[in-house]
Order: structure tokens, then C-alpha cells, then sequence
């Protein structure tokens, strides 16, 4: 089925990339094989030699996994999708496929804990060194680019402290010296930011989180221009072998089907927790982009359709009082995970950034009060209920 070009963000999260089979199936088959099977010794060749599209073999296609690729593609507004195992493999398979030894990646200071691991421990070992900047210093980002730095590389919103990064100027600065720019889309997805439509080189995604929406699969995928993205990516994967598979695609898929529904109600219900969780004496501090006293709210305004589903918060009384609120919950789940319909708390002093030094912390602004919630879509009276403090 092809789709007129102007359909909305829903369609396009229903409908993209399936082609129905001869057995006239309504939803989208797995296709659960390793290989696939020519019909002449000829067609096979042409194949191996890439002279005619088509199957191969597991590691390189599978044509569930491509409808969750044209899919998301679709959504992000981008030219060539690559499913991969999981987010940390798409940002690995990104590294593989586009840097060697002597190149530099910049990055923000606040990302994934595994992506600053992989930079700092891996990468290094092979000669690509990774520069840290402040994510909202744009002028800390521009005098930190080196004639041999190729990737910017950004989470924004930031996690867990909810910061933006200015995806536009960023890019400028990225292409001003010849460099790329990455965004890691993982928090607010192509239903509530679109970083390609603003500038940026490359979307990166863990479909893990709120692209599953329901916490069952690992996976990831990068978006951009097929250049990129079949050009020099698809042939790290094929031959490195990070793929999704394509029962993890079929459920990421049914997940972008009421990814448009779900994000707008996350976005809704960490809204009103918010706007809640201000006037909570227990409160010292809510960080959330949608609060009109986010040092960054203008921002979020224009670059978000919506804030987002992810709320962190500082209580009076550090790590005790922290670790007070968090036990006392009946229904959230402790749990590091997000983007899922359950909501989650987690204490990232002591978890994620546990093993950074009071120094690193506090430098970060990684209070030891600081309580991060990822708002799932349970009712919202009782996800305050949980976190009401006496
Ligand atoms: C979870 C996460 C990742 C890594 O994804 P996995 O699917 O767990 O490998 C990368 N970036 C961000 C922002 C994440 O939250």
C-alpha cells in the first residue's frame, strides 16, 4: 500500500512501510527465517553482487524488520532508517561505520551512562577520543570542535536534570566545521521533537524505551540520509552484525502505532505531576521543560511540540529523605528504566551516577535529593498519592 505523501504523524505511525503479502493479511507478518531463497543460480548472483535489490540473509535484511524501519523513517521525517539490537548498538554501529583512528566525537557532558562508557573505555582504545562540553554552552561547543572532530553528539532533553540543547544552533556549528550532528531522540521522539527537521545529521533511538512503550524488547535504530545510513552504516551492520530481530521489530512496530496517543498523554500526565509536585512542600526544586520557570521553557516551546513524559525533582532533606519518598510508593516501580505505560522512580545519586565522585556530582548538579520519574499513563491521582510526602 502506498500512502499519499501529506498524511499526518498517526497515519504514518499506522500505516507506513506494509505491503501486503498474497495471503492478504491485515497486520504485518514476522517473517521468522534466517534466509532467504533465489530462484535461479543468476538472481542469486545478481543479489550477492548487488545488482538487483532483495533478501539476502537475516544479518542484513528482513522485511519485518524494514516496516519498523520505513516506519520510524516516516516519523522522523528522514530519508533511510537501520533497526538495530539494541540504543547502545545503533550508537556503536554509528561509530563503527563512520569514524577511525585519529577522529574525535564532541559530546555533552550529560548522557546515557553506557554511551559516556562506550566513548571514554572503547572507542579510546582504537584512537577516536571523545572531547566533553556543557550541554547549554553553545560557546563551550563551538571552541571545543577541532579540524579532526566528525560527530557532535547530544541528548536533549538532557537526563536526568531535563536540560535542552539548542538543536538548530547546534547543527550550525556541527556544519560549520565540516562536522556532524547526532541527537539521541530517546526522550522525546519524532511525536514530540524532530531533530532532522532542524538541522541535525543523525537520529539515534533505543526502541527499548517509549517506541516499545510497554518495556518488553531491547532494540535501537539510527535515521538520516540514505548516504549515511545505506551507504556507509548498513555495511558496518551487515558485516559487524548488531541486527534487530524480527520478532523485537514486530512488537517496536505495533508500538509506533499508538506512539502519537501515548506520548501526548506521558507529556500530559508529567504536565499536571509537574505543576504538583511545585506546590509539595517536600519539593525543593521541579525540573521540567514544560514549567514556565525552566531556565529554558522559551526553548522547549519552539524546538518540542510538548515537554515530554520525564519529571526529576529535588526533595528537602538529601539522600535519607530521597530514599524515603522513593520506598514509601506502593504502585511506581524502582526501576532505572523509562518510557513505558508504568511509571517508574529512580534515585540517581546512588544508581545511574552512583559511581561518580561528590565532585563530578555536584559539578553536574546531581543532587543527592534528586529523584527522577518517568510518568507512566496510570491514573494520575494515584502517581501522586504514591509521591505525596506528610
Ligand atoms: C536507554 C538509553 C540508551 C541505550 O539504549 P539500550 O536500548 O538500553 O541499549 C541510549 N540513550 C538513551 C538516552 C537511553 O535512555
Amino acid at each position: 500500500m502506498t500512502l499519499p505523501p501529506d498524511v499526518g504523524l498517526a497515519s504514518r505511525a499506522i500505516r507506513t512501510g506494509h505491503h501486503r503479502t498474497l495471503e492478504g493479511e491485515h497486520a504485518e507478518p514476522i517473517f521468522a527465517t534466517s534466509s532467504f531463497v533465489f530462484r535461479s543460480a543468476a538472481e542469486a548472483a545478481a543479489r550477492f553482487a548487488g545488482d538487483e535489490p532483495g533478501n539476502i540473509y537475516g544479518r542484513f535484511t528482513n522485511p519485518t524488520v524494514q516496516v519498523f524501519e520505513q516506519r520510524l523513517a516516516a516519523l522522523e521525517g528522514g530519508e533511510s532508517c537501520l533497526a538495530t539490537a539494541s540504543g547502545m548498538s545503533a550508537i556503536l554501529t554509528l561509530c563503527l561505520g563512520l569514524l577511525q583512528a585519529g577522529d574525535r566525537v564532541l559530546a555533552s557532558r550529560s548522557l546515557f551512562g553506557s554511551t559516556t562508557q562506550l566513548f571514554d573505555n572503547y572507542l579510546s582504545r582504537f584512537g577516536i577520543h571523545t572531547d566533553y562540553v556543557t550541554l547549554t554552552d553553545l560557546t563551550a561547543w563551538a571552541a571545543a570542535i577541532r579540524p579532526t572532530t566528525r560527530l557532535l553528539f547530544v541528548e536533549t532533553p538532557s537526563n536526568p536534570l531535563m536540560q535542552l540543547a539548542d538543536i538548530r544552533a547546534l547543527a550550525n556549528i556541527a556544519h560549520a566545521h565540516d562536522s556532524l550532528l547526532v541527537v539521541d531522540n530517546c526522550f522525546c521522539t519524532p511525536v514530540l521533537q524532530q531533530p532532522l527537521n532542524l538541522g541535525a545529521d543523525l537520529v539515534i533511538h533505543s526502541a527499548t524505551k517509549y517506541l516499545d512503550g510497554q518495556g518488553r524488547a531491547l532494540g535501537g535504530a539510527i535515521v538520516g540520509p540514505a548516504t549515511i545510513v545505506q551507504g556507509r552504516l548498513l555495511p558496518a551492520m551487515r558485516t559487524a552484525g548488531p541486527c534487530m530481530s524480527p520478532f523485537n521489530a514486530w512488537i517496536f512496530l505495533k508500538g509506533l502505532e499508538t506512539l502519537p496517543l501515548r506520548m501526548r498523554a506521558h507529556s500530559a500526565a508529567a504536565t499536571e505531576l509537574a505543576h504538583w509536585l511545585a506546590q509539595q512542600s517536600a519539593v525543593e526544586q521541579v525540573n521540567y521543560p514544560g514549567l514556565p520557570g525552566h531556565p529554558q521553557y522559551a526553548l522547549a516551546q519552539t524546538q518540542q511540540v510538548l515537554p515530554g513524559g520525564i519529571v526529576s525533582f529535588v526533595v528537602r532533606g538529601g539522600r535519607a529523605a530521597a530514599w524515603r519518598m522513593i520506598d514509601q510508593t506502593r504502585m511506581i516501580s524502582i526501576t532505572a528504566n523509562l518510557g513505558d505505560v508504568k511509571t517508574t522512580i529512580t534515585h540517581p545519586a546512588s544508581t545511574t551516577h552512583g559511581r561518580w565522585t561528590d565532585e563530578q556530582r555536584a559539578a553536574a548538579g546531581i543532587a543527592e535529593g534528586l529523584i527522577r520519574v518517568a510518568v507512566g499513563l496510570e491514573d494520575i491521582a494515584d502517581i501522586q498519592a504514591d509521591l505525596a510526602m506528610d
